[in-house]
């Protein structure tokens, strides 16, 4: 029982250090590299030092909950026999499941970020995070816990229902962490295969999520926001404008 209990924690510590490295690895990147793309800045507005300390602050106690989640899935998955097993994957198989999740925690997240900006939850759940409205690499993970428990369980739950060896399933949580600092960043840098009505998402997207709050819920893809009509009016317009602004497509071969 307490071997059991010692190997949890370690396997929770584990997970909470390589998320934690890759939120400050990502964010010191992202925001050294953003000050030299000052052109590339979506909102004239910029945050005050105490809102992005506010934010670095909950980050590194909001990786705490979501490392907690992952890391339990994780060693139920190895220790306790639980989810589908998926024995020596090859290439292939790594590769489809990887894309597989993406689609699917795309989905989660779409559907459930949807939910807590019901007036049932917003105030409670998910209001923190929008108190950021100019968004910069730091405010990726300024979450409260119960908003974790909605947008993040998909880490518990994938590792049950999937059939994906959880190194790729960490390799997506990892890939996750990277593309929400950058979509926090407030800089557009997607490149042109983000071109509306491309299904990838640009920083634009999410960056008018926090301006006008009620609006692109999605966070890999624009699939569900372009399905559900909940996709912002003006979207495709401002990503066009904003990567011809930023040098990443030129106005000959992307009309606006
Ligand atoms: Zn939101
Ligand atoms: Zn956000």
């Amino acid at each position: 029982m307490l071997d059991h209990l010692v190997s949890l924690l370690l396997t929770i510590a584990a997970v909470y250090a390589a998320l934690l490295a890759t939120y400050f690895f990502a964010c010191l990147t992202i925001t050294k590299l953003s000050r030299r793309r000052a052109g590339r800045k979506i909102q004239a507005r910029t945050e005050t030092r105490a809102q992005i300390n506010r934010d670095r602050l909950q980050s590194v106690v909001s990786l705490a909950g979501i490392a907690t989640m992952f890391g339990l899935g994780h060693w139920s998955y190895q220790n306790l026999g639980y989810g589908t097993h998926v024995q020596e994957p090859g290439l292939l198989d790594m590769v489809g499941s990887f894309i597989l999740s993406l689609f699917l925690f795309d989905t989660w997240f779409y559907w459930m970020h949807r939910l807590i900006h019901t007036k049932l939850f917003y105030r409670k759940v998910h209001a923190w995070h929008h108190q950021t409205v100019s968004p910069e690499a730091w405010s990726n993970n300024s979450d409260l816990l119960i908003d974790n428990i909605f947008l993040q369980s998909y880490w518990l739950v994938a590792h049950f229902v999937i059939p994906i060896a959880p190194v790729v399933l960490f390799i997506h949580k990892l890939y996750d962490q990277i593309s929400g600092v950058i979509g926090h960043s407030g800089h557009e840098v997607a490149g042109s295969v983000c071109w509306p009505p491309s299904p990838l998402i640009s920083v634009t997207h999410h960056d008018q999520h926090h301006r006008f709050v009620h609006c692109n819920y999605a966070t890999h893809f624009t699939f569900w926001d372009r399905l559900m009509g909940t996709l912002h009016p003006m979207h495709d317009r401002e990503v066009k404008r904003n990567l011809l602004r930023s040098g990443a497509c030129r106005s000959s071969l992307h009309r606006p």
